[in-house]
């Protein structure tokens, strides 16, 4: 299974989620929301090839920690994955839009010096922002966008833009969500969960659940939930090519 945006420092038990996710050989992408936690999750997952750390500020903490926006661009050079990173719109962070916009500015101002990396990203209330960002930024990278949630058209012009898209099983319960699934491009989707922010039975959700979200693609595609697997997988080593 591949969980592709997971918080996997912020679990109450990192160490036995982490021993898990080896010893059922899943492939986690393991976003961090500052720079900070990079570091600690990456010797916590040492030992995990199939786990890797993005170094990420949260939009939703632009605000307080500002002054971290410096250090992840300074950390940039040594990170192959960046994330979380992107903007929040909704209304208890559209205030501080501008800010987040400088931020994210930096950010994928730093990436396209170096080269380009694979982002994932927030656009909750901001995604045409968020293109808009990635449009004057053309060589920051691979963009994935993580639980997208803008308009179909949004959608079509994120498309168009060459960005991928990870999908977790609460975005697939959702109607809205379904039909913006069904409008991407099966070859640039991928899983997630956003654990443990993300609830399954009252339980936070493990990076294994999505397995969920297999399930629904299938029912969607009318394919096989193996053959659903096949495509994930297929689609990773693409994203992950150069
Ligand atoms: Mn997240």
């Amino acid at each position: 299974m591949i969980d592709l945006h997971c918080h996997l420092d912020l679990y109450p038990d990192p160490p036995s989620v982490i021993e898990r996710v080896i010893a059922e050989g899943h492939y986690v992408l393991a976003v961090t929301t500052t720079p900070r936690a990079w570091a600690g999750t990456r010797s916590l997952t040492s030992h995990a090839p199939k786990i890797q750390v993005a170094i990420g500020l949260h939009p939703e903490l632009v605000t307080q920690r500002y002054a971290e926006v410096e250090l992840l661009c300074s950390m940039i050079s040594e990170a192959k994955y960046v994330g979380e990173i992107g903007l929040d719109g909704s209304p208890a962070h559209k205030g501080s839009l501008n800010l987040q916009q400088q931020a994210l500015d930096q950010i994928l101002r730093r990436c396209e010096e170096h080269g380009g990396r694979i982002m994932t990203i927030h656009s909750r209330g901001a995604a045409s922002s968020v293109l808009d960002a990635l449009e004057a930024h053309p060589k920051a990278g691979k963009p994935i966008l993580h639980w997208f949630s803008g308009t179909s058209r949004e959608l079509k012009r994120a498309i168009e833009m060459g960005c991928w898209f990870s999908i977790g099983p609460a975005m697939l319960r959702a109607q809205k969500g379904i039909s913006l699934v069904q409008l991407m491009p099966r070859n640039r989707i991928l899983t997630e969960t956003d654990g443990p922010f993300t609830m399954r039975d009252n339980n936070s959700m493990m990076p294994w659940d999505v397995r969920d979200a297999v399930t629904q693609l299938a029912q969607l595609w009318c394919k096989l939930p193996v053959e659903v697997e096949e495509t994930l997988n297929t689609n990773l080593k693409m994203l992950l090519k150069n």
